[in-house]
């Protein structure tokens, strides 16, 4: 068997697509590491064409090379050189949300851009009704939330460009691949600003008031005072 007949199943560390890459070359370390020698596997991405190095240990130490023919089954990997990136969700954000916005990331990074785009949108709407909207059109709970002084007016104009754009990515033409990659760029910058603003950074200030302000809590805009008045 040539070496290319060979698969893997891969996560590009380039391009981020998951797919299943022919091996251009297999080596075996000439030193033991942990009882076992490690083998090195060089593949070749079928999305982007560019090399990824892994190292992994044979699942049957008493295989030869020429014996792995299945490496996905005949291999457990340790490394990845370059290391795929994962998927980049806003701290703070409540679990729901986060399961659909790793869903757009994993999109994103397999350059499927149009469902990326969906869940995005839909990770939006998540994060409305976390902040209490109810039921009805997103185009109005983004609207209800500003009105409510919840979304100051930047947001709620970032809210609806990631609405505007995950609409077109359900329901239009589908785009070209150029286009669609770009709009999909823009969603998900927008939703990482958004999510950072309404999870994100409440979550990390409160953490530095409890920190820093242990015994300052009248200088927190809105707490209440020793003496029970509001502070200015
Ligand atoms: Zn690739």
């Amino acid at each position: 068997m040539t070496d290319s007949a060979r698969t893997l199943t891969i996560v590009c560390g380039h391009c981020g697509t998951l797919n299943s890459a022919p091996c251009m070359g297999i080596f075996e370390a000439q030193v033991k590491f942990r009882n076992a020698k490690l083998i090195y596997i060089f593949v070749e991405c079928l999305s982007c064409g560019c090399g990824n190095m892994l190292s992994a240990f044979k699942s049957n130490y008493n295989m030869r090379l020429s014996d792995l023919t299945y490496l996905d089954n005949q291999l457990n990997l340790c490394s990845q050189w370059p290391k795929p990136h994962e998927p980049d969700v806003p701290e703070d954000v409540p679990d729901n949300v986060r399961v659909v916005y790793t869903e757009a990331e994993q999109a994103y990074m397999a350059h499927i851009y149009s469902a990326a785009a969906e869940r995005y949108r839909k990770s939006l709407q998540l994060a409305m009704k976390e902040k209490g909207a109810t039921k009805g059109y997103l185009i109005n709970q983004i609207d209800k939330l500003h009105d409510e002084g919840i979304l100051p007016s930047g947001m709620k104009d970032i809210a609806h460009a990631i609405r505007i754009i995950g609409n077109k990515a359900a329901h239009d033409e589908p785009l070209s691949e150029e286009d669609a990659k770009k709009e999909a760029k823009d969603i998900r910058e927008f939703a990482a600003l958004f999510m950072t603003y309404l999870f994100t950074l409440p979550a990390r200030i409160k953490i530095w008031q409890q920190e820093a302000l242990p015994a300052q809590d009248a200088l927190v805009p809105g707490a209440t005072t020793h003496s029970g008045d509001t502070a200015k």
